[in-house]
């Protein structure tokens, strides 16, 4: 059974006392609710860190709750139309288990609901007369968290009103409720495929988290030839050691899933103990980038605040141009190396 509360969680793990103290009306906002499939998990400290609430969330009471100020960017009540060719709808509130990361946490669980017909239509109606928009990420909250009918009624959707747009499925279900993934689900998805193409986007912070049912979940969209990407968020203690990253990366595509982001935590409130430091981000990249092939390094990237948009974090190799014409370089190995004009 998922837990809710304090109590439940204190019955199957000794609590610390900054996770006894937290307040769960305090003004970090976002609920307690630990699936099923995360519980076994939770004696490593790096998914504990993610799922289960603590006092810091209280005392990080400064912060903003809509640091990409989605909220001033709304095609419609559900649509956030922030970047000229794509937007973000918001399917639902609702997730099997809240990431105490989370950087939409002024909506998350927070009881809005699943989007109604009229909502997805609205959207949708919009995407169409907005031919800029390639693609929609299906978010919220998360998608699978919603019935199948509703799933059903939702896609149809948006593949009769604009089947040209691509269809994000935005989704941490597969790590946090693989059990979801049933023939009748797939189904559905499988009726729904014709148009622009579907692609999965799975959040993985640590390699823990995929485990057999996980990855199994995800098998079944790349079977149906759906590609799967993983957007992580670097968080402190979870996953800001280079030895972590290579592994999950390691792990990500021998699950054929590309490594895509590796996000800079939002400076959303309620979630300061759980960002690394820039510096130490761009160190880690710098690393992790001399391990790794092209197909398993992840673009280390920050939504800049105010909805300033994406921007890649990344140690830059150029060093000028000489008078001669010729390009200056470090390579990854600190040396130097000249590439003629
Ligand atoms: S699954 Fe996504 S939307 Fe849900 S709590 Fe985690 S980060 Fe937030």
């Amino acid at each position: 059974m998922a837990i809710t509360d304090m109590k439940m969680l204190s019955g199957i793990m000794e609590l610390t006392e900054d996770e006894k103290r937290w307040d769960p009306e305090g003004p970090s906002t976002l609920p307690l609710l630990i699936s099923d499939a995360m519980i076994p998990l939770l004696s490593l400290p790096q998914i504990r860190k993610q799922f289960v609430p603590s006092a810091l969330e209280n005392e990080d009471a400064e912060g903003n709750l809509d640091p990409q100020a989605e909220a001033e960017h709304k095609g419609t009540p559900r649509l956030v139309h922030r970047y000229r060719n794509r937007a973000a709808f918001y399917t639902t509130d609702r997730c099997f288990a809240y990431c105490r990361h989370c950087f939409r946490r002024r909506f998350t669980g927070h009881l809005s609901g699943p989007a109604s017909e009229n909502e997805i239509r609205e959207a949708a109606e919009y995407m169409a007369a907005h031919d800029e928009i390639r693609e929609v990420l299906l978010t919220g909250g998360d998608m699978f968290t919603l019935s199948d009918s509703h799933i059903s009624m939702m896609l149809g959707i948006f593949r009769s009103i604009c089947p040209g747009v691509i269809l994000r499925l935005c989704t941490r279900a597969v790590a946090t409720a693989p059990e979801r993934f049933t023939d009748d689900l797939m189904a559905i998805l499988e009726k729904h495929k014709e148009g622009a193409p579907f692609y999965l986007m799975t959040q993985f912070n640590h390699p823990a988290e995929l485990t057999d049912a996980a990855c199994r979940a995800v098998s079944r969209f790349v079977d149906m030839g759906i590609p799967a990407m993983n957007q992580s968020v670097l968080l402190r203690g979870v996953n800001d050691d280079e030895a972590t990253l290579i592994e999950l990366s390691d792990k990500l595509l021998m699950n054929r899933i590309k490594p895509y982001y590796l996000f800079q935590g939002d400076p959303v409130r309620g979630t300061a103990h759980l960002r690394t430091d820039i510096e130490r981000g761009l160190e880690i990249e710098k690393n992790i980038r001399h391990e790794l092939s092209g197909l398993g390094m992840p673009q280390y990237t920050a939504d800049l605040p105010g909805g300033g948009g994406k921007v890649i974090l990344t140690h830059c190799y150029f060093r000028g141009k000489t008078e001669s014409g010729r390009y200056l370089f470090g390579t990854p190995d600190g040396e130097t190396r000249y590439y003629p004009e």
